[in-house]
């Protein structure tokens, strides 16, 4: 069978959920036994969100092969539970640069360079790209932005050209948009998903399928209105209700026979049933807690759930493993001081300090990190939140008051954190950090350890700086434990306090490889001992 391209666009409005229906029909193929891959095209361009502030795009989700990439990703390996990597993510920034160095090249002599057909050979070439590997039966990519802007018309075009071009069959476009409730009418409005599939056509491309995000069940009139105002086949339009848990977005769009329309575009008729029963079994946890835990996260992004993205997903997936509902309560770090650190982490079960870059609100983690060393509270540090915990060790343990991460005050006379040597002649900033996939051997008896099962584990990482091993055997002799340990460079990644009933800092990002198929183990040993906190307090 050739490779199959699935084409998912958006309309309407911005912030639909098109990467949680394009890993939903993933979900469903792959649990049909087909080998389905999603990559994602933006708009933008930088080459690639690694320079880009959370608050402008969220979290930068980052692939075992060390590339920074759009958070969306995370959504591809969480719901199918197989890696990305760095052709799963192009930007526009990524296709000029490509087409303007083949240019200085001379790969174009002679040639005009143009946007089309250069850009959109460009674009049709990488997406193309992940069929040629042999690796898939399906590929679904999705495109970022909303059709209409100015930004998305070069990737429509390569879509429009690729429809062209390929076998009908080989591939097809799903339109994703919005259906508005007007209370005060009382009344669905299908006239933006005409408006936005007219646009859609207007550059070339006839939806094959188009999906309606909506508040409310679509009537079949509602339906059989915008197959016809929309020119896809009756049965092609589908809805997308709200729903609780984007988890249950799968099992909304069987309901809606999302998966079926697509195979029976391609002509694939021997696929057999969905076998869900995994993710099913996730579901049910997920439904019925049994307890309910308070977990502080202390950060600077708080303001934006989607920074830190992928560490709540790993506490949705850790807590149905505990079966117990995680409630996280975000906290600023730069609100955090010594004279309201008690009342602000009051009531909390656990503490986690997450990663970050720069000053602001540093010392506010500092402060949190020590009221969970002393009153025992459990505490998880993750990247910027280990160096703190070393940098509040050596502060309030060893008595090394100016101790600090070079990060901030490079003049230090305590770097107990500081530049990795390989970053010190690093003056380009995008794409240069410690990036990807690492891996880190475990002490022998260590809580890391036991949490894992296993003495050498990957995990991913991006940082520049590290714990500087200058001040390793003065923090092991006052009873912080370097338990984990890059097996080539003897780079410390993990850092415990075994006196203390749950205390461990990392290097990398363990959020980053959580599926609710497989939480991840530290996420799920912390809402363990958060249980146990909780426990002893009553
Ligand atoms: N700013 C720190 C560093 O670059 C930590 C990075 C992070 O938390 N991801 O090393």
């Amino acid at each position: 069978m050739d490779t199959k391209f699935v084409f998912v666009s958006g309309g309407v409005a911005s912030s639909l959920g098109k990467g949680i229906i394009s890993a939903s029909l993933a979900k469903l193929l792959q649990a049909r036994g087909l080998r389905v891959t999603i990559q994602k095209f933006d708009p933008y361009i930088n080459i690639d969100p690694g320079t880009l502030n959370p608050y402008e795009h969220g979290e930068c989700y980052v692939t075992e092969d060390g590339a920074e990439t759009d958070l969306d990703l995370g959504h591809y390996e969480r719901f199918l539970g197989v890696h990305t990597s760095k052709a799963n993510n192009v930007t526009t920034g990524k296709i000029y640069n490509t087409v303007i160095t083949k240019e200085r090249e001379g790969a174009y002599l002679g040639k005009t360079v143009q946007i089309v057909p250069h850009i959109t050979d460009e674009i049709k070439r990488r997406m193309l790209l992940l069929g040629k590997t042999g690796e898939y039966d399906i590929i679904i990519t999705e495109i970022g932005g909303t059709v209409g802007d100015m930004e998305s018309q070069p990737f429509v075009e390569a879509v429009r050209q690729l429809r062209w071009e390929l076998p009908e069959d080989d591939c097809m476009t799903i339109h994703l948009t919005l259906v508005p409730y007007l209370s005060a009418a009382k009344e669905l409005k299908t006239k933006p998903t005409q408006h936005s599939v007219q646009q859609l056509q207007r550059w070339g491309v006839q939806p094959d399928i188009v999906v309606c995000r909506t508040e409310h069940e679509l009537t079949p009139e509602l339906r059989r209105k915008m197959a016809l105002f929309c020119n896809v086949k009756p049965g092609h339009v589908i809805q997308s209700i709200d729903a609780p848990s984007i988890y249950q977005v799968p099992l909304n769009m069987k309901a809606e026979n999302l998966d079926t329309l697509v195979l029976e575009h391609f002509g694939i008729k021997d696929a057999p049933e969905p076998d869900l029963r995994r993710w099913n079994e996730f579901l049910d946890k997920l439904a019925s807690p049994k307890k309910t835990v308070d977990i502080a996260l202390v950060g600077k992004y708080v303001e934006l759930q989607d920074a830190y993205k992928s560490i709540l997903e790993s506490f949705v997936h850790a807590g149905a493993a505990n079966e117990c509902k995680v409630n996280v309560h975000s906290i600023h770090s730069e609100y955090i001081d010594n004279e309201n650190v008690a009342e602000k982490l009051s009531g909390m079960d656990a503490v986690l300090v997450a990663p970050g870059f720069g000053e602001r609100g540093l010392e506010g983690k500092i402060v949190a990190i020590r009221y969970a060393r002393e009153n025992g509270l459990p505490f998880f540090g993750i990247c910027l939140g280990m160096q703190m915990c070393v940098v509040e060790f050596a502060r309030n343990v060893l008595g090394l008051s100016d101790a600090v991460s070079t990060e901030v005050n490079p003049a230090t006379s305590n770097p107990v954190i500081d530049l990795m040597e390989d970053q010190k002649s690093t003056t380009i900033k995008g794409g240069t950090m410690r990036l990807g996939a690492y891996q880190c051997a475990l002490k022998a008896g260590s809580l890391a350890e036991k949490i894992y099962g296993t003495d050498i584990i990957s995990e991913r990482h991006r940082h520049r700086y590290e714990f500087n091993n200058d001040y390793l055997d003065a923090v092991e002799a006052a009873g912080m434990t370097a338990s984990g340990r890059n097996p080539d460079t003897g780079l410390v990644e993990i850092v415990e306090i075994p006196s203390h009933p749950f205390f461990i800092g990392v290097q990398f990002h363990p959020e980053l490889k959580s599926t609710p198929e497989h939480p991840q183990p530290i996420f799920v040993a912390f809402v363990k001992a958060a249980l146990e906190h909780q426990a002893n307090r009553k």
